[in-house]
This record gives structure tokens, C-alpha cells and sequence, in this order.
């Protein structure tokens, strides 16, 4: 059974990416289960820079093959912003509360076509031969006029799905999944590891 690291610290993307990945034949490890510490510098400037940065340098210090993902929240409004830098927008200890408030004021008067924005998600995977593959999903919505919904984290509260009408923090997190940039990227990337592994 093949053996594959998910390279990240977070206990939530780690049981998503299990429950998509359960399928394929290997074991998913997360970092700490792996017993990796890495402080690792996402200096790229794309979501498929910065993932294939991660999946390299754990795949490099561990010989194993190496999943990593990059997200961020696209605002069409805001020049695509905070994009890459989503987690650092406004400073990495400044509340989503703040963060969220700050874009509704950026949207404030624009009507719905203007609102447009997207979450996009990158998974890259590295294998110890050197070859990369990225693949990626994108979460299609508009920015809403206030705060709504308690599920999910980070920009959920603002963004609309115009299918389900709500915001995606007030979507159950099976519904979120499903229709998510990452189980969107996260499924593409099992298609192509069937083949491969
Ligand atoms: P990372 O991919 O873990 O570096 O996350 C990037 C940042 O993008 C997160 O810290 C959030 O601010 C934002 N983000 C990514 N995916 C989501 C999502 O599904 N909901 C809300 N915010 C998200």
C-alpha cells in the first residue's frame, strides 16, 4: 500500500481529505502522524506556487509521496484580492470578524454582478522521481451585504452560493464539500492518482 503525506497541521482539511481519498489504495498521513515539523516559507505568488513549494520541501525531507493544497478567497471587486495571502490579509492575528467587515465595506453599494468572488483551492502533488502535479477547483459566489452563518471558517460568513441562497457558512459541512473549491481540486487530483499509483 502506497504511503502519501498530506502536508498540513489542520485536523479539519485532514478529515476531509480522508473522507474524499478514501477510496484509493494507500495510507494518508498527516504531518504530525508522519512525525514532520516544517516551517515552511509560502513565498510563491500563485496558489500553484505555494502548493507545489509545500508538497516539495516535505517530499524532499521525507522520500515520501507528498500532497500539499493552497487556498485563498478571490474578490473580482478587489483585484482579486487577498488571493494568495487570504490567511495574511490584514495581518495573520487580525479576527475574520475584521477581515470580513473590511470587504463588505470594499463591496458596500455595488450591485450582485459586482460582487463577484471565488474560493480557489491548488493541490499539488510531489512524488520522490521528481515529478509535480497540480490540480485545482474553484468555488463560484458573490460577496454578500453582512455577516451570516456559523459553520465553516475564515470568509464563509460573507460569501453567497447563489445555488443553495445562503452563505457557505450556512451550509452543513457535507453540502460544503461536496461543492468546494478543495473537494472539487481534491477529487480531480484522485482521478489522476488512480492512474498513476
Ligand atoms: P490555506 O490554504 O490553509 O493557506 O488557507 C488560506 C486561507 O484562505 C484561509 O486561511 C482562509 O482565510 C481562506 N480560505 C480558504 N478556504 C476557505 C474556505 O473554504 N472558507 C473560508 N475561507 C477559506
Amino acid at each position: 500500500m502506497h504511503r502519501i503525506i498530506f502536508a498540513t497541521g489542520n485536523e479539519g482539511k485532514m478529515k476531509e481529505i480522508r473522507m474524499i481519498l478514501k477510496d484509493l489504495d494507500c495510507q494518508v498521513l498527516s504531518m504530525k502522524e508522519a512525525g514532520i515539523e516544517a516551517d515552511i516559507v509560502e513565498d510563491g505568488t500563485t496558489f500553484e506556487e505555494n502548493a507545489v513549494i509545500k508538497a516539495k520541501t516535505i517530499m524532499e525531507m521525507t522520500g515520501d509521496i507528498v500532497l500539499a493544497d493552497d487556498s485563498g478567497l478571490e474578490v473580482d471587486a478587489m483585484d482579486k484580492a487577498p488571493g494568495v495571502y487570504s490567511a495574511r490579509f490584514m495581518g495573520e492575528n487580525t479576527s475574520y470578524d475584521i477581515k470580513n467587515n473590511y470587504i463588505l465595506e470594499q463591496v458596500k453599494g455595488l450591485p450582485m454582478e459586482k460582487r463577484s468572488a471565488r474560493f480557489v483551492c491548488v493541490i499539488a502533488c510531489a512524488f520522490p522521481d521528481g515529478r509535480i502535479l497540480t490540480t485545482r477547483g474553484a468555488f463560484e459566489g458573490f460577496i454578500g451585504e453582512s455577516i451570516a452563518g456559523e459553520n465553516g471558517f475564515g470568509y464563509d460568513p460573507i460569501f453567497l452560493v447563489p445555488e443553495f441562497g445562503c452563505t457557505s457558512a450556512e451550509l452543513s459541512p457535507e453540502v460544503k464539500n461536496e461543492v468546494s473549491h478543495r473537494g472539487k481540486a481534491l477529487n480531480s487530483m484522485k482521478d489522476k492518482l488512480k492512474d498513476l499509483l
